[in-house]
């Protein structure tokens, strides 16, 4: 009989172990991205919800729930896919009502909690249709042909990658601040003077408070035909002494230091935040012959563009490392293209922390980024 109705509500995901617990719904949080709106609730485990999707609406429900006050306020989201939310609630089950601007592809899974979310998530997303991933990410491609073949080669495309982004904050630092919104304002800065420079043009990552899977950051630099991806962040440590700026480049075999393996795993674990980050094996096949043929000179390259940032980021302030420090991360796993990652600074240190927040330091920081480009190239 369970099976049964299990069956008939072929949507609805039970933990039976855990089916007469109650869950409490302590926060809502929505993202919005240009591929997709992310919703995610913090539950407690073994929540029991389904998904019921109509034309232009959808309901999610959730059983034997409990509904913060705090939580219930951030329930009215609007955004380019989600027109309005309506609450229905029929004992202790609740139906949040979803009005839609359009037709959507909706996932929904469950997330453990990690360091930076001590919940379990119950995480839906709503993809604007069908293999939206490859479709973001061939787009740039056909605007490249449109720009016309002589353009494309006289410009050198710079992807610059802010780190983090929505549901993965980055590190958090001593007063709070989010790397995430640092990252986003410096590689803004750095864009626009990368594009108000003749034959260079910037293209970001991501443009706004979303996150990209790591993969997907590596896919976009090579859907562009990237020329140099320079991925941005900010440091921290437990300790509130540590400063300066470092700069990483790949190495196939991992961190070179115990500090640069201790980077690499903060770095390479976001795909906590709800993002498949396998490569499918053909994508693996491929990558594979690139990065042989290319990783010899992809990793001089990436050598001297480090160590042409280090030297302009080493006039404004203090440096962490002084040369280009080795790590795995997968946002610098891109065949053929010079990659680093910058850690502009530690937030974990008060005063650094309070100069990753200001819009003065920030320019600096992408202009000595800007400039260690240029000289790259000189
Ligand atoms: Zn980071």
């Amino acid at each position: 009989m369970y099976r049964l109705v299990g069956l008939l509500l072929s949507l609805f995901f039970l933990n039976s172990a855990l089916a007469k617990e109650r869950t409490t719904l302590y926060d809502f949080r929505f993202w919005s991205s240009p591929e997709r709106t992310r919703i995610v609730i913090d539950v407690d485990q073994g929540v029991r919800f389904s998904i019921n999707q109509q034309q232009n609406q959808f309901t999610l429900g959730i059983r034997n729930a409990k509904l913060l006050k705090d939580t219930y306020k951030k329930l009215f989201f609007t955004d380019q896919r989600i027109k309005k939310t309506r609450v229905k609630r029929d004992d202790t089950t609740y139906q949040f009502k979803f009005k839609l601007h359009g037709q959507y592809q909706i996932k929904s899974y469950t997330l453990k909690p990690n360091d930076k979310y001590r919940h379990h998530r119950l995480v839906v997303d709503l993809y604007d249709q069908k293999n939206q991933t490859t479709k973001a990410v061939k787009k740039p491609k056909k605007s490249l042909r449109k720009d016309s073949v002589s353009k494309q080669r006289s410009s050198r495309i710079i992807l610059i990658d802010a780190g983090h982004g929505g549901e993965d904050p980055g590190a958090i630092g001593y007063k709070h601040s989010k790397e995430k919104h640092i990252t986003l304002s410096i590689a803004k800065k750095l864009a626009n003077k990368i594009n108000r420079t003749q034959g260079m043009k910037a293209v970001l990552t991501r443009r706004g408070d979303y996150y990209v899977g790591l993969t997907q950051r590596i896919r976009i630099a090579q859907a562009n035909q990237a020329s140099l991806f320079v991925s941005i962040h900010a440091d921290a440590v437990n300790s509130r002494r540590a400063k300066g700026a470092s700069v990483y480049i790949l190495s196939e075999r991992g961190g070179s230091t115990k500090f640069a393996r201790r980077l690499e795993k903060s770095q390479n674990t976001a795909d906590q935040f709800g993002v498949k980050q396998k490569l499918n094996s053909k994508d693996q096949y491929l990558n594979k012959i690139l990065w042989d043929l290319s990783r010899k000179d992809r990793d001089t390259q990436s050598q001297k563009l480090g160590a042409k940032i280090l030297q302009q980021m080493q006039k404004i302030g203090h440096l962490h490392k002084k040369k280009p420090q080795k790590a795995g991360f997968v946002v610098l796993k891109t065949p053929a293209i010079p990659s680093v990652l910058v850690e502009t600074a530690f937030i974990s240190n008060p005063e650094e922390e309070k100069r990753l927040n200001s819009n003065k330091e920030q320019d600096k920081i992408a202009n000595a980024i800007y400039q260690g480009i240029l000289n790259y190239y000189k």
